[in-house]
């Protein structure tokens, strides 16, 4: 039986902490679906298509082929259900997102009891790393080498350069 899992997420911008999860779960499973996020909280920093895009880019330098990026907006569980897909994948940074995941995890497993959520622990150096991180950095002209892919750096630190 073929096994597809979702990497759900802002990604405004992907970082490495991202691409290092996905390409793990593209590893473990057979498809990954990178569901982007349209409709966010706040303004996003880029558009949905430069973070569709950025996302290709990064997963085609990563060498990643079995995954379908898409934006996605509404319910995660409904989404995974109409996709036929049997996990969420996520990836668990410090003691401070366990909380909200373990939340969001039995929520979704409460609205679709099919759909279960795998957690893969960050590696040790992307801890620390978050979209955020990268955008406050970059933002303040810092280097931002070690956070982004290098094959997005100079579009990523251009645009949030101040
Ligand atoms: P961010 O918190 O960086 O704004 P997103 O909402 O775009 O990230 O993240 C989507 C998912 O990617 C998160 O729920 C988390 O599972 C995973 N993730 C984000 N950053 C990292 C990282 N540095 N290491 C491992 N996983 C991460």
């Amino acid at each position: 039986m073929s096994r597809t899992v979702i990497c759900p997420g802002s990604f405004d911008p992907v970082t490495l902490g991202h691409v290092d999860i996905i390409k793990r779960a593209s590893k473990m499973f057979d498809k990954v679906i990178v569901a982007v996020l349209v409709n966010m909280d706040k303004t996003p920093s880029f558009t949905i298509d430069e973070r569709i895009s950025f996302l290709e880019e990064a997963l085609k330098e990563a060498k990643v082929s079995n995954i379908e990026i898409v934006g996605f907006d509404g319910l995660l569980a409904d989404y995974a259900k109409k996709r036929g897909a049997t996990a969420v994948v996520k990836g668990l940074r410090a003691v401070s997102d366990f909380e909200y995941e373990f939340q969001m995890a039995l929520t979704n497993r409460k609205l679709n009891p099919e759909f279960d959520t795998v957690f893969l622990t960050a590696d040790a150096q992307n801890m620390y790393l978050s979209s955020s991180i990268v955008r406050q950095v970059a933002s303040l002209g810092g280097d931002i080498s070690n956070f982004v892919p290098a094959c997005l750096y100079d579009k990523i630190y251009e645009r949030l350069k101040k």
